[in-house]
């Protein structure tokens, strides 16, 4: 079939991406298998999801159900992994549950024993990764979710514990306020850190996502395993989303 427009745009794009990914990856000493791409789908629509999943992509993410589901549903015969990277409110459990591969955004007990309950009820497995907020201070969660460091054995311990759930690994954004305002590397080599910290307990919880289209450069020479890159590949969005 033809190039549309679209898919013209979305491929030069994604090349785009992708050398960025492979220059970082080389810079780092890293072999680029070892840093997966999630596109990062909010606010566009499942056409561009199909032509993303045309050109290759096998990972996306969605931060609102409202857009999410239906989306997911449209694309229910696609070979793809869902993640959601949103704030997820316990009443849009049973939903996300539905279609989500990977829950990124995990950062309360409550939110864990609704994802649990739902899982098996439906007999599916989620993966999980605890959001960590590194600009909590002395709050135990940050402004836009996460858990404060000190919070994050307990949560990964319940993850661990509750059936119909796996334990990933970590997430984060970095921050715009706090110690690490403009110290994107800094902040996702503390991440690293956590996560090695969580992987004596968890060794299998190996998932470290962290970089956006802006950083994804210094998420991948801190050690990161997977970006999650929207604008660099879509396009400005419309709208905050
Ligand atoms: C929107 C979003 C991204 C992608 O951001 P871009 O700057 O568009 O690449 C990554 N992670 C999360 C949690 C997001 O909400």
């Amino acid at each position: 079939m033809g190039m549309t427009d679209r898919m013209t745009e979305l491929a030069a794009n994604l090349a785009n991406v992708e050398q960025r990914i492979a220059a970082a990856c080389a810079a780092a000493g890293r072999e680029r298998g070892e840093v997966t791409l999630i596109v990062v789908t909010k606010t566009y629509p499942a056409s561009d999801v199909r032509i993303l999943s045309e050109l290759g992509v096998r990972h996306v993410a969605e931060n609102r159900d409202q857009d999410a589901a239906p989306k997911a549903a449209a694309c229910a015969d696609l070979p793809l992994k869902w993640h959601f990277v949103g704030q997820l409110q316990t009443n849009k459990v049973r939903s996300v549950v539905g279609y989500a591969d990977v829950v990124q955004s995990v950062d309360r007990a409550r939110l864990v024993t609704a994802m649990s309950k739902e899982a098996v009820r439906v007999g599916r497995e989620v993966g999980c990764l605890i959001q960590v907020a590194l600009d909590a201070g002395e709050s135990l969660r940050g402004e836009r979710g996460g858990v404060a460091p000190g919070g994050i054995e307990e949560l990964a311990a319940l993850v661990a514990g509750s059936p119909g759930l796996r334990l990933d690994g970590l997430m984060t954004v970095a921050p715009l306020t706090g110690e690490y305002a403009g110290r994107e590397q800094a902040s996702f080599e503390r991440l690293m850190v956590l996560s090695t910290d969580l992987r004596r307990a968890h060794p299998a919880a190996t998932m470290v996502s962290a970089g956006m289209s802006a950083d994804l450069e210094q998420a991948v020479a801190a050690g990161a395993t997977h970006v999650r890159v929207g604008t660099a590949v879509l396009g400005v969005r419309p709208r905050l989303g």
